[in-house]
């Protein structure tokens, strides 16, 4: 997505530790009608399936998906990530190696808010090495719903967990690649 390449490179900025911030814009501060374009865009390239539901994680994945929704006319729902456990059953678990934090979170979705007969498409702002990713697919599979893809708006391709998984079959979607990046250059994906 052209307009997105153009606002990394003008906005981004590369940290230590493989981390381009985009805070500006799109996680921290957000630019509504700048992501409402990324909505756009999503709809229209996953407007053959039949979804009736977005799924994403706390926290900067919410507010991305609230739009995105909009464009599909569904819920959102969103997994929680929670330090300590009190499960009562009713949710489905799994755990997340976070990629900025360098922690392992327990993620929990209440049963209720995913159901067999759901079609999913999971949202997220960033994928890197794909363990958040993971985690929302295995959630989706012990739902026993349909996973219909995953949108990213900016995937790290050197980081390698969109191809892993693409290479598993899923339908990976997202907006720019990167490719390399360091203080003073980035590369996209063509
Ligand atoms: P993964 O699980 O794919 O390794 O990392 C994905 C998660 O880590 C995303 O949900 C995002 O919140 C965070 N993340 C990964 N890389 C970056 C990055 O370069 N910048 C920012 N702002 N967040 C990132």
């Amino acid at each position: 997505m052209q307009l997105l390449k153009e606002r990394i490179l003008k906005d981004g900025t590369v940290k230590p530790g493989n981390i381009l911030k985009v805070d500006s814009f799109l996680n921290h501060q957000m630019d509504i009608p700048f992501i409402n374009e990324i909505g756009k865009e999503f709809k229209r390239r996953f407007a053959g399936s039949p979804i009736t539901k977005i799924l994403t994680i706390e926290a900067s994945g919410i507010g991305i998906a609230c739009i995105v929704a909009q464009y599909f006319g569904v819920p959102v729902v969103f997994a929680k990530k929670a330090q300590s456990l009190n499960l009562d059953g009713e949710m489905y678990t799994t755990k997340v190696q976070s990629f900025t934090h360098k922690k392992v979170y327990d993620v929990i979705l209440s049963k209720k808010f995913l159901q067999p007969e759901d079609h999913v498409l999971i949202i997220d702002d960033f994928l890197a090495n794909g363990c958040a990713l993971q985690g929302l697919i295995e959630i989706v599979d012990t739902a026993g719903a349909t996973l219909e893809g995953a949108g990213i708006v900016i995937e790290k391709g050197f980081q390698h967990g969109g191809d892993a998984l693409r290479e598993k079959g899923i339908r990976v979607e997202s907006l720019a690649i990167v490719d390399s990046m360091s203080n003073d250059s980035l590369t996209f994906r063509a």
